[in-house]
């Protein structure tokens, strides 16, 4: 008997395993990849931020190095390298979490998890074979799908999901994206740095739908002068082959006259549903939303007893760091500690250079729900190391309630942004005002200065502001 069954070992799962095991539960893990992970290790995350770090370097060598003095002949690009490093980056981390799981003692069963019913998790090998495990408590961390858009077949190799642009053997002359979300971004962003010219179709009228409105607009700006192509407020109505090109039917989003656009590759991005596949969970009557995510209580529990579900398979931001604190959250309640999860203070963040991320509301959310808030604004062109690093598109922004200062959200768009917006976070998960973060000193010359500024703009006395 075990204390707890977690299916599938992604960023929800493992961890979920391990913190359980840290605080002394018999703990099993079924996964039907042979490397733990999920997602977000294997395909997802860490594949996607090594290639946006290698392309980013090559971008640098070919537009930036010149800026710092720095000129050389003969930059090529050898793909099969860069190639090499993501699958190298991906299997050590692999290896990783194997000896954690060693190290904590939890069982780790290779195959197809399902519920037969509550307290029962069957695992059915690769090769048919399969067992039955008795669990006082059992998890469901089976995490998500690329969704997919009818008449657009996916091939993953001319007609691709975020898994096969993840290892395109060539670098495409033109690669059309469906879906201006962070995934199509990104790796649009590193195909075309490695010399794609990209197209991003988008059915609504602006990309990021669901970021703070002006800093989609300004990072819509930053990637139209990177030489991307964006078509708003147009859909893809059907693909299809021919010879060694993609033909798309591609309409306006409200009706009328359609064209047809040619490429070499397609890459459709355009959300993720929730992956439920083999679990059994209609006999066992599990309760899912419309959108098919399962529905979970404050306390993760499903509406079955003895059944939790976290991470991508419940909803909400379909990020990894979202998915392991609930994981963590979820071990620490089942061992009797009180585990929770503060949904307000989650960044997002959109690996693009510059990077944007964002914690707490938008503009337009708070708009939405009637509140007044007070914004301070500060741009990185006026940010010393921003100069110094030649690195000056963007902004910081700060959203603090007009009566109390508290902080409501900050959104930067800006170099390294993905790393100062912890800043902001830390503060909000402290209920923070704007004006603690004007007044902590801050070092100069850094990055974090700008949002300092921006704070301090808050209540009008930013010192470099122009
Ligand atoms: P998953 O990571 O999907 O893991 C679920 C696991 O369950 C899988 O390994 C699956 O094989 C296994 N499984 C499913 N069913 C069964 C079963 N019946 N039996 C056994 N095992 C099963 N998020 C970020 O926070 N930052 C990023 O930079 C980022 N980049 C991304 C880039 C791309 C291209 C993609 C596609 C996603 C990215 N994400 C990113 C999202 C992130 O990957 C997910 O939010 C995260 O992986 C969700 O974690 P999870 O544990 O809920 O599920």
């Amino acid at each position: 008997m075990f204390d707890l069954v977690i299916i599938g070992g992604g960023p929800g799962g493992y961890p979920a395993a391990i913190r359980a095991a840290q605080l002394g539960m018999k703990v099993a893990c079924v996964e039907t990849r042979t490397r733990m992970g999920g997602t977000c290790l294997n395909i997802g995350c860490i594949p996607s931020k090594a290639l946006l770090e290698s392309s980013e370097r090559f971008m640098a060598a070919k537009t930036e190095f010149a800026t710092h003095g720095v000129e050389f002949d003969g930059l090529r690009l050898n793909l099969a390298n860069l190639l090499d490093h993501k699958d190298k980056v991906v299997s050590g981390l692999g290896d990783g979490i194997d000896y954690l799981f060693r190290k904590h003692k939890i069982t780790r069963l290779l195959g197809t998890g399902s519920i037969p019913g509550p307290g029962q998790v069957s695992v059915t090998a690769a090769d048919g074979a399969s067992q039955t495990l008795q669990a006082k408590a059992i998890v469901i961390a089976t995490g998500s799908a690329g969704a997919t858009l009818p008449n657009v077949p996916i091939d993953e190799d001319r007609i691709v999901s975020s898994t096969g642009a993840l290892s395109f053997a060539q670098v495409p002359e033109h690669l059309v994206v469906i879906g201006a979300g962070y995934v199509g971004l990104e790796l649009g962003s590193v195909w075309q740095r490695l010399g794609s010219k990209v197209t991003v179709i988008e059915y609504l009228d602006r990309i990021t739908p669901g970021m703070d409105a002006e800093l989609a607009r300004a990072l819509h700006k930053v990637l139209q002068q990177q030489g991307f192509e964006f078509r708003l407020s147009q859909k893809v109505a059907s693909a299809r082959i021919d010879g060694d090109a993609v033909v798309l039917s591609v309409e306006p989003s409200n009706g009328g006259a359609g064209e047809e656009l040619r490429a070499d590759r397609v890459l459709v991005s355009v959300g993720r549903r929730p992956y439920i596949d083999g679990l059994g969970l209609d006999a066992i009557g599990v309760a899912r939303d419309r959108k098919g995510f399962i529905t979970v209580d404050a306390q993760w529990r499903t509406n079955v007893e003895g059944i939790y579900a976290i991470g991508d398979v419940i909803g909400g931001p379909m990020l990894a760091h979202k998915a392991t604190e609930e994981g963590i959250a979820l071990a620490e309640q089942l061992a009797g500690l009180p585990g929770h999860v503060n949904y307000g203070a989650i960044p997002a963040i959109v690996y693009t250079a510059p990077e944007a991320a964002s914690v707490g509301l938008s503009e337009e959310a708070l708009k939405d729900a009637g509140v007044n808030y007070k914004v301070g604004r500060f741009p990185f062109n006026a940010n010393s190391r921003a100069r110094a690093k030649a690195q000056t598109e963007g902004l910081a922004k700060v959203l603090a309630d007009a009566e109390t200062d508290r902080i409501l959200g900050v959104h930067i768009l800006g170099p390294e942004a993905g790393s100062l917006i912890h800043e902001a976070v830390v503060a909000m998960e402290f209920h923070g005002a704007a004006d603690d973060l004007a007044r902590t000193c801050h070092a100069h010359p850094t990055l974090p200065e700008a949002l300092k500024e921006a704070a301090m703009d808050v209540g009008k006395w930013a010192i470099h502001s122009a």
